[in-house]
């Protein structure tokens, strides 16, 4: 199978909607196509779109030109950090970021340690046993959408987040 074909066959979704854009976005053949780690991380993350936005009436340019930003990068930085900063994007874009100084959980005010469930929304870590990250680097991000003051063990951990679903 093609690289390309496999690409356009993991976003074609049910009703395949998705697939002509993507279709030619993978045309553009993107050199990082041919680095299997790159590929395999690319492959990961257009998977969760196809969930994501099947039962969408219509697509957004948004979600597209969010992925052709991603692919133009995806091999000039750590493709982990194009992920997060790519999602945090879409979770403004879709008004479902929720920059709150407060856990979801038990609602109670959140110190120096943040933990971040499904869908980026920040809780206590004793509240929902996960990994700790600092908070106002976390805050920050959610604010700058960047990644680059986050170091690569805790951008591992974002992206694990957004790796649990959309
Ligand atoms: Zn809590």
């Amino acid at each position: 199978m093609q690289l390309g074909n496999l690409i356009d066959f993991e976003v074609e979704g049910e009703d395949g909607r998705f697939l002509p854009r993507l279709r030619s976005l993978s045309h553009l053949g993107f050199e990082w196509m041919y680095d299997r780690n790159r590929l395999m991380l690319w492959h990961n993350f257009i998977q969760k779109f196809e969930p994501h936005l099947k039962d969408a009436d219509e697509l957004d340019p948004f979600y597209f030109d969010l992925l052709l930003d991603a692919a133009k990068r995806w091999h000039l930085q750590n493709p982990k950090r194009i992920v997060c900063e790519s999602y945090i994007r879409l979770l403004d874009f879709e008004g479902r970021l929720y920059p709150e100084e407060h856990c979801y959980i038990c609602e109670g005010r959140i110190e120096e340690e943040i933990a971040l469930m499904q869908a980026f929304k920040p809780a206590h870590p004793y509240c929902i046993y996960a990994a700790a990250l600092p908070t106002k680097k976390i805050l920050d991000f959610f604010k700058s959408k960047k990644t680059v003051f986050l170091e690569d063990h805790e951008v591992d951990i974002l992206f694990d987040t957004v790796m649990k679903g959309f």
